[in-house]
C-alpha cells in the first residue's frame, strides 16, 4: 500500500510554495522523520511534517520519496512546534526556518553518504558517566540565595548580576542541578559570541567532562566546520550531548530532553538574527522553555529594557512582569568597582587624543605594574579622508558611507561593502597634496600611544608592550586567542581596541580603563543607542578591579571617560553603577514616546537598484495595509534607510506598530499574503522582507 506523506522542504522565500508538499511512500514514516525527496530536477532533504490525508492532489500526480535517513530518530513534536512558531511569529515559511535549523552538512548528504555518516557517528564513544558530580567553589551568600530560588523551578528568570558577581558559577550550578535530577536531562547554555569567550568553553568542559564524559559537552556555532557542526548536532539530537554550549543558532537545535536554557548576556544584540528568518534567540528561548517546561535563566549586568520591564515588580494594581527578577549586586571576593571619572573634553586642547588627567593616571598605572585598557569603538586610522581646499571626502562610490583610512596598508576601505583602493597621493578632485584624516580610529590611537609610551619603562626596566585588538587584526584563525592569552599572561601592558576588548574577559591585572569618544552613541538616531552604550561602558568597567593585590591594599581602580557631554544622565548612572536608575529613566522616555517595550513593531524592508522602485513597492504595501482595514496597527510612510545605499543597492523601509502584540501578529500574515500576490508591485525589487521586533530602525 502507498502512503501519502506531507513533507516540509525548503523552497525559496516568497515562491508561494511555503506549505508542505505531498509525496508517496511505501512505508508510513512518523512525523519528524527526515527523508530525501525529489524537488523539480533536484533531490533535497525534507521533514515529514503532517499527515496528508486531506490533501486534494490525486495520487497519480504525486512523486515517491527517494528514501528515509534510517536510524536517525525523528525530530520531536516540541522541535516541530518550535519551528512552526518561529515561522509564524517572524513571518517566514516553516521550510525556511527548518532549513536554517538543520546543519548544512546534513542537507547535502544523499542516502548512501548518510548511511556512512551515521555509522561513523555510532562509532564515536557514547557518553559514559565517568565521575562524580563536580563541586565548584563555596558559594557566596547571593549565589546561594539565587540558586535556592532557582531550585524551586521558577521560570523565566532574569538574573540581574553585576559583572564579576559570579553569574557563570550560578549557571554551572543550575546546569549541574538539572543534569543530576534526571539521567537524560540536557541543558542549553547560550552566549553571544563564542570566540570572544574561549575561557567559558574551557570552564564548562572542565566542570562537566570529568563527570559526564568528554563527549557530553558540545558546542554549536558558526565557527565550527560543517562536519563538526553536524557531529555536535547529532550528539544533541540523539541525547548524547548533555550540555550544549552555543550561539543564537543553537536555540533551533533539536534537544529532546531539554530541561534548562541559560541565555548569558541576554541584552546582546547578536541574539537577533539579521537575515532570513530574523528571530530573536533570547525570545525563542523563553517560548521554548515555556512550551517544554524547561527552566529559562536570562542573565546580564545590564539587561535589555524588554527583560527589565518584563521582570518589573508589582505595581499598585498588583500587576507584575512575567519574569522573576533575581539580583546579585556584589562582586565576588575583593573585586572592587572602579571609580568613574568624567573628563570634560570641552576643556582640553582641541586636538588632544588623551587628556592630561588620563595621561597622568596612565603613567601611575604603569608605575604600579598594572595593565591599562583603552577602548575606542572605531577601527582604522581615520574614519574619513578629507581635502581642506575643495572639501573632497573619501565617499564610498557604492554606499552612503565614507571609506575608512587604514594607514598600515595605505588603503581606503569601505566597512560596509568592502570596496578598497590605495590612498591617493593628492586630492582626486583638486590635486591638493595636503589631504588628511578626520577623526580617529584604533590604528591612530595605537600609533599615538606607542610614541607616548616610548619614554616610559616598566618598574623592572623593561620596555612597555602595547597591543591593539580589533576586527582588522583578529580575523585569522587563532589570532584572537593568541592576543587574549598575551593579555592574560601579562605580556601586554596597554591594550587598545574596539568593543571586543570589553567583552566578558576575566583579565586579572587591569588597573584602569579609558573610554574615548563615548558621545557618538548619545546623539545617534537609533533610540537603542544609549542602552547599548550604557551596557558597553558597564562591561568595560567590569574588566577592571579584578586585581586581588591592588584591592587588598585599598588601591582600587579607575575608569576614565572622555566626553563632551559630562552632564548627560547616562554618565551619572554610570558613576553610581546604577543600572536600575538608568533603566527607569530610559523606560520613562520610551513610554512617553511610544517605543518598545511599550510598543510592538515590525519593519517592511525593500531593496532595489533605485530608491523609487524600493519605495514604490512600500507605497503599494501601505495601500494594501489600508485596504486590509488595519485600524489596530499604525502604518508609517516609506522612508529610505538611515544608510540608504549599500553595495549599490538602495534600501527603504516602513514601520508598522501596535501597542498590542496580538493585533500586530494578526495583521502581519494578512499583509504578507497580500504582498506575496502582488507580482506587479514587486517588479524591479531585488529583495523584500518583514523584520518582526527589529533591533534598529
Ligand atoms: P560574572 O559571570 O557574573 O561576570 P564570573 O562567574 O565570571 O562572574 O565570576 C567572576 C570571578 O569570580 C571568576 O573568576 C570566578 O571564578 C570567581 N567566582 C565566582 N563565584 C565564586 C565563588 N563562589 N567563590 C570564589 N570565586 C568565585
Ligand atoms: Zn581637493
Ligand atoms: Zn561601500
Amino acid at each position: 500500500m502507498q502512503h501519502r506523506l506531507s513533507v516540509l522542504v525548503h523552497t525559496p522565500a516568497h515562491s508561494g510554495l511555503s506549505q508542505p508538499l505531498s509525496y508517496l511512500s511505501d512505508e508510513a514514516f512518523p512525523l519528524g522523520q527526515l527523508v530525501r525527496v525529489p524537488l523539480g530536477a533536484r533531490e533535497t532533504l525534507g521533514v515529514v511534517w503532517s499527515s496528508a490525508e486531506s490533501d486534494a492532489h490525486p495520487e497519480h500526480a504525486l512523486r515517491p520519496i527517494v528514501g528515509a535517513l534510517r536510524d536517525l530518530p525523528p525530530l520531536g513534536q516540541d522541535w516541530r512546534a518550535l519551528i512552526q512558531f518561529c515561522a509564524q511569529y517572524y513571518q517566514r515559511s516553516p521550510g525556511e526556518v527548518a532549513w536554517a535549523a538543520l546543519p548544512q552538512a546534513l542537507r547535502g548528504l544523499d542516502l548512501t553518504q548518510w548511511t556512512r555518516r551515521w555509522a561513523r557517528f555510532e562509532r564515536t564513544p557514547a557518553t559514559a558517566v565517568a565521575g562524580t558530580r563536580p563541586q565548584g567553589p563555596a558559594l557566596t551568600p547571593e549565589q546561594s540565595e539565587v540558586l535556592a530560588t532557582l531550585s524551586q523551578g521558577v521560570s523565566p528568570c532574569l538574573l540581574f548580576g553585576s559583572t564579576g558577581s559570579g553569574k557563570t558559577e550560578v549557571y554551572l550550578r543550575a546546569c549541574a542541578e538539572a543534569l543530576s535530577r534526571d539521567a537524560q536531562a540536557q541543558v542549553l547554555l547560550m552566549v553571544p559570541e563564542i570566540n570572544l569567550t574561549p575561557q567559558l568553553e574551557a570552564r564548562v568542559q572542565a566542570r562537566f567532562a570529568p563527570w559526564l564524559g568528554e563527549h557530553a559537552v558540545v558546542s554549536l556555532h558558526s565557527g565550527l566546520s560543517p562536519a563538526q557542526r553536524l557531529q555536535n548536532w547529532l550528539a544533541a539530537h540523539c541525547g548524547r550531548a548533555r550540555v550544549v554550549l552555543g550561539t543564537r543558532m543553537a536555540i533551533l537545535a533539536s534537544i529532546p530532553h531539554l530541561r534548562l536554557i541559560v541565555v548569558d548576556e541576554e541584552h546582546d544584540p547578536s541574539y537577533k538574527q539579521q537575515e532570513g528568518a530574523r528571530y530573536s534567540a533570547r525570545d525563542l528561548a523563553v517560548w521554548r522553555g515555556q512550551q517544554r517546561q524547561a527552566q529559562v535563566i536570562l542573565g546580564s549586568a545590564t539587561p535589555s529594557l524588554e527583560s527589565w520591564h518584563n521582570s518589573r515588580s508589582a505595581n499598585a494594581e498588583g500587576e507584575a512582569g512575567r519574569y522573576h527578577r533575581l539580583h546579585m549586586p556584589t562582586r565576588v571576593g575583593s573585586a572592587a568597582w572602579p571609580r568613574v571619572h568624567l573628563v570634560d573634553m570641552n576643556h582640553q586642547r582641541r586636538d588632544a587624543v588623551l587628556s592630561e588627567p588620563v595621561l597622568q593616571a596612565l603613567e601611575a598605572c604603569i608605575a604600579r605594574d598594572q595593565q591599562a585598557l583603552v577602548l575606542l569603538n572605531r577601527r582604522g586610522y581615520a574614519p574619513v579622508l578629507h581635502c581642506g581646499d575643495c572639501g573632497w571626502k573619501s565617499d564610498c562610490p557604492h554606499c552612503t558611507a565614507f571609506r575608512v583610512f587604514h594607514k598600515r596598508d595605505r588603503s581606503l576601505r569601505c566597512h560596509h561593502c568592502g570596496f578598497a583602493s590605495r590612498v591617493p597621493r593628492a586630492c582626486p578632485d583638486c590635486g591638493n597634496q595636503d589631504i588628511h584624516g578626520l577623526g580617529r580610529g584604533t590604528e591612530q590611537l595605537e600609533e599615538h600611544l606607542g610614541q607616548w609610551l616610548q619614554g616610559l619603562r616598566r618598574p623592572n626596566g623593561e620596555p612597555l608592550r602595547l597591543l591593539r585588538m580589533d576586527a582588522d587584526n583578529t580575523r585569522r584563525k587563532g589570532e584572537l586567542e593568541a592576543q587574549l592569552a598575551q593579555v592574560h599572561d601579562g605580556t601586554v601592558d596597554v591594550l587598545v581596541g574596539t568593543q571586543m576588548i570589553a567583552k566578558g574577559h576575566d583579565f586579572r591585572r587591569i588597573g584602569m580603563v579609558v573610554v574615548l569618544q563615548a558621545d557618538h552613541a548619545l546623539y545617534a538616531s537609533d533610540y537603542r543607542a544609549p542602552e547599548r552604550l550604557f551596557a558597553l561602558l558597564m562591561q568595560a568597567a567590569g574588566r577592571a578591579g579584578r586585581d586581588a593585590q591592588a584591592n587588598a591594599s585599598g588601591q582600587g581602580c579607575d575608569m576614565w571617560v572622555q566626553t563632551h557631554s559630562p552632564q548627560h544622565p547616562l554618565f551619572e548612572a554610570l558613576q553610581a553603577h546604577d543600572f536600575p536608575r538608568f533603566a527607569e529613566g530610559q523606560l520613562q522616555e520610551r513610554a512617553a514616546s511610544g517605543l518598545p517595550p511599550f510598543m510592538h513593531q515590525a519593519l517592511l524592508r525593500a531593496e532595489a537598484r533605485s530608491q523609487s522602485v524600493a519605495q514604490g513597492f512600500l507605497q503599494f504595501a501601505e495601500t494594501a495595509a489600508q485596504a486590509l482595514g488595519a485600524t489596530t496597527v499604525q502604518i508609517y510612510p516609506p522612508v529610505p534607510m538611515a544608510m540608504a545605499r549599500v553595495a549599490n543597492v538602495e534600501r527603504a523601509q516602513m514601520l508598522v506598530e501596535s501597542a498590542s502584540r496580538r493585533h500586530l501578529q494578526q495583521f502581519l500574515p494578512r499583509w504578507l499574503a497580500a504582498l506575496q500576490q502582488s507580482r506587479d508591485a514587486q517588479r524591479g525589487v531585488l529583495r523584500w522582507a518583514i523584520d518582526v521586533d527589529p533591533q534598529s530602525i
